[in-house]
């Protein structure tokens, strides 16, 4: 293709709200066959609300979601954020956290009231400090991530306290632009750290049978190199610090407009909308632009 067609071609893209990191950009998106989404953020939007709280034993609600919200009160997360509007929402004045620590797609940790709190996976609580759930908070898990709910596991002083559930709703338009996807050839790939329950019921809503679920932030781009070592061209969707290596070893890297400033800057195009129907003209325009002018 002229430089001169991959000129149009950028400025055609900015006018369908997509910005292009450069004209040679069009070239790797034309060959695109695969299509890797982050589910959190960018087939839903992110924005998670607190559903149930589930405390053990003696403890009120407002204790556990006390504790847990002064916790989370220091991650940037959706699913932090949900915790500590929903406590706020409730609880009058939250206790204050020192010593806050984040593990990148496991949880958090945090000194409250002089206690160790811990919020995240369950399976994380349990590698991370020996926590056992008893019979009727594995219930509860259970029965959340059945109706599509994240939930994760609050402990303090080495016992499971209880446990919390936050829901995410689908964007309107992820489904038909998956449709769209696969009118263009592309296979779609749901990618996430969440669990396989929820992430399935994501991928059923939106017509993605291919769910990769339960994958850590460092994991996210080996799943993208094992699809290239299969010889698919591979372009990457995503929003999140934990998709940024994932946006940058995929052949095209595509940020959420509403994404953080790493994951824009790993990626060649970013979708000023948000929303993937734009990741669906971007392919269509690069194939035009390059397929004419040949
Ligand atoms: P995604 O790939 O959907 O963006 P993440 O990799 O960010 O998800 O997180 C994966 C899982 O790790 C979450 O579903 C949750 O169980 C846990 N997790 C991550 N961060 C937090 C947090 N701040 N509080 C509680 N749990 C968390
Ligand atoms: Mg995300």
């Amino acid at each position: 293709a002229t430089p001169t067609a991959l000129l149009v071609g950028t400025g055609r893209g900015a006018q369908l709200g997509i910005l292009i990191k450069g004209p040679q950009v069009l070239e790797s998106t034309r060959r695109v066959d695969t299509i890797v989404l982050d589910k959190t953020g960018t087939v839903t939007t992110g924005q998670m609300t607190l559903v149930a709280v589930v405390p053990t034993g003696a403890l009120s609600e407002d204790e556990l979601l006390g504790f847990a919200a002064a916790a989370e009160a220091g991650s940037e997360h959706p699913i932090a954020r949900a915790i500590v509007s929903g406590a706020r929402d409730r609880i009058a004045v939250l206790p204050t956290a020192e010593s806050f620590q984040s593990a990148d797609g496991l949880g958090v940790q945090a000194v409250v009231d002089g206690r160790t709190v811990l919020v995240g996976r369950p399976q994380w609580l349990t590698d991370h400090a020996a926590i056992a759930f008893p019979p009727e908070l594995a219930h509860s898990l259970a029965a959340c991530e059945n109706q599509g709910q994240t939930s994760v596991a609050v402990a303090w002083d080495g016992v499971a306290r209880g446990i919390l559930a936050v829901a995410d709703t689908v964007k309107d338009t992820s489904a038909a632009a998956i449709t769209e996807f696969r009118r263009l050839g592309l296979t779609p790939v749901l990618l996430t750290g969440d669990n396989e329950t929820v992430a399935r019921s994501v991928g059923t809503l939106v017509g993605i049978d291919d769910v990769r679920a339960g994958v850590l932030p460092a994991e996210k781009a080996e799943v993208i190199r094992a699809l290239q070592a299969e010889g698919r061209v591979v372009a990457m969707v995503g929003d999140g610090v934990n998709d940024a290596v994932a946006l940058a070893t995929a052949d095209l890297g595509i940020a959420m407009g509403t994404g953080t400033d790493v994951a824009i800057e790993a990626s060649d195009l970013t979708l000023i909308r948000s929303d993937l129907v734009a990741a669906a003209d971007a392919i269509r325009l690069s194939r035009r632009t390059l397929g004419t002018i040949k």
